[in-house]
């Protein structure tokens, strides 16, 4: 096992990750930016070096800064997170070219999974369904027709390269396609220097269902279940549920053994998440993550594993302590985002922390950064925590979540704890029945 581990990221995740290497005895080095100096990550940790200025280009995706703070402190490892480098695959390849391990995937397998048209066509080999579409680069605007012809409309026009939602356009009729196809390529050259296209039926009422998993060095794959993530704003998750209200047990196993299978066919490594549409007792392919998810704590709250410290257990070329037989999933679990931002607009709310109380109590934890005094700086990300919340039963789970947030004080700044605070009192929210559409709907409402 490594005895020291670089964490290149900041915030609630950093910390999480600190907390995980404590528990197995490993020392930790925190990275920070100029505005980051008095950084929770930063006290908590065992050393800190800063290593550049406050916009992340120049600190947190620093690439050679992070690697010579690797040297200068003799870390073994390094700990990506989520965002900036965790899905970078050239990341991946310079750390292990300077003896460094990474902690995640390999290279190759976040290449594939970040390119959306190889991955779709790598998982449809190995069994996991997809959303019928174009099977491959959409080209002149009449073979599109074409095709969308074939797939029926509404059709959907995504990104190569995508990701958070960008470059992605939907065309309802056959006239709206040539506006779609050049709004989504104008949109992905930007967004990513990449204009390249593909296209898939446009499902009309879905819900987000992703299934995690953790596969070691010697071909040991388990699943952990399903997460709901359809409560979406701008295709940015709000509110997660573990398991979803949508599945049964028998369809929890159906679609964790598809997944599972998979990912030992490709000869995956590590942590990673494949994320579904599921519409009409359906799942459809849409993408993999191949790193630590945002609400992964969900899924540890209903199986009491620890998805951290299997990354780095992993990494260490330890195998899988469980089998699938012994992972058992148990209650309930909900997280909401707290962010720095308007409840209902989502303007940014950056600024000094002046009061902050936690809940507490059987089933609730808080995972976050800030503190009172602590002024958030306006170059990253808005989440300032996490509340999640376990319990036996979905209803009692929403019972212990409505108190919890009743308890959570964040003072000084605009939070969404009030946008979840009448989400966990909606009819349709208390019932399950929701789908990635609802959110928008309703906030529209609330917004007229
Ligand atoms: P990104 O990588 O940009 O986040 P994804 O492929 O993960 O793109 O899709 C993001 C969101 O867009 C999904 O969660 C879903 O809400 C919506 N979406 C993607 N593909 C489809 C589709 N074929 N039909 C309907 N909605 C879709």
């Amino acid at each position: 096992m490594f005895e020291k581990i670089l964490i290149a990221n900041r915030g609630e995740i950093a910390l999480r990750i600190i907390r995980a290497c404590k528990e197995l005895g490993i020392a930790t080095v925190a990275v920070h930016s100029t505005a980051d100096s008095d950084a929770m990550h930063v006290r908590l940790a065992d050393e800190s070096v800063c290593i550049g200025p406050p916009p992340a280009a120049q600190s947190y995706l620093n690439m050679p800064s992070i690697i010579a703070a690797c040297e200068i402190t003799g870390a073994e490892a390094i700990h990506p997170g989520y965002g900036f480098l965790a899905e970078n695959a050239r990341f991946a390849e310079i750390v292990e070219e300077h003896g460094i391990v990474f902690i995640g995937p390999t290279p190759e397998h976040i290449r594939l999974m970040g390119d959306k048209i190889a991955a779709i066509k790598a998982v449809k080999e190995v069994g996991i369904p997809t959303v019928p579409g174009s099977d491959g680069a959409v080209g002149s605007d009449a073979e599109a027709a074409k095709m969308a012809a074939n797939i029926g409309y509404p059709v959907l026009i995504k990104a190569t390269a995508g990701g958070g939602g960008r470059g992605m356009k939907v065309a309802a009729k056959p006239a709206d396609l040539s506006l779609a196809l050049s709004t989504a390529r104008t949109e992905a050259k930007s967004a990513f220097g990449n204009d390249e296209v593909y296209m898939e039926k446009y499902l009309q009422h879905p819900r987000h269902i992703e299934v995690q998993v953790l596969a070691d060095s010697v071909g040991n794959v388990v699943h952990l279940g399903e997460r709901d993530c359809s409560l979406q704003r701008r295709h940015q998750k709000v509110w997660e549920e573990a398991g979803s209200p949508a599945l049964n047990s028998a369809q929890r196993y159906e679609i964790g053994g598809v997944v599972t299978r998979a990912l030992e066919k490709l000869g995956y490594l590590g942590a990673g998440t494949i994320e579904f549409l599921y519409e009409d007792g359906r799942f459809y392919f849409i993408e993999m993550n191949t790193r630590l998810q945002v609400e992964h704590p969900i899924t540890e709250a209903i199986t009491g594993i620890d998805i951290v410290r299997e990354q780095i257990r992993i990494a260490g070329g330890a195998p899988l302590e469980l089998k699938q037989k012994d992972i058992v999933f148990s209650g309930h679990a909900i997280e909401c985002r707290i962010n720095a931002e308007n409840p209902f607009t989502f303007q940014p709310s950056p600024g000094l922390i002046t009061q902050f109380h936690v809940p507490g109590g059987l089933g609730v934890r808080f995972d976050s950064h800030i503190y009172s005094g602590y002024r958030i700086p306006p170059y990253y990300d808005s989440l300032v925590g996490k509340l999640i919340v376990h319990a036996k039963s979905r209803n009692e789970c929403l019972m212990r979540l409505r108190r919890a947030l009743d308890e959570l004080v964040v003072g000084g700044i605009e939070t969404t704890i009030p946008l979840h605070q009448a989400l966990v009192r909606e009819h349709d929210i208390l019932n399950g029945d929701y789908d990635n559409h609802w959110l928008e709907k309703y906030l529209a409402k609330k917004n007229a």
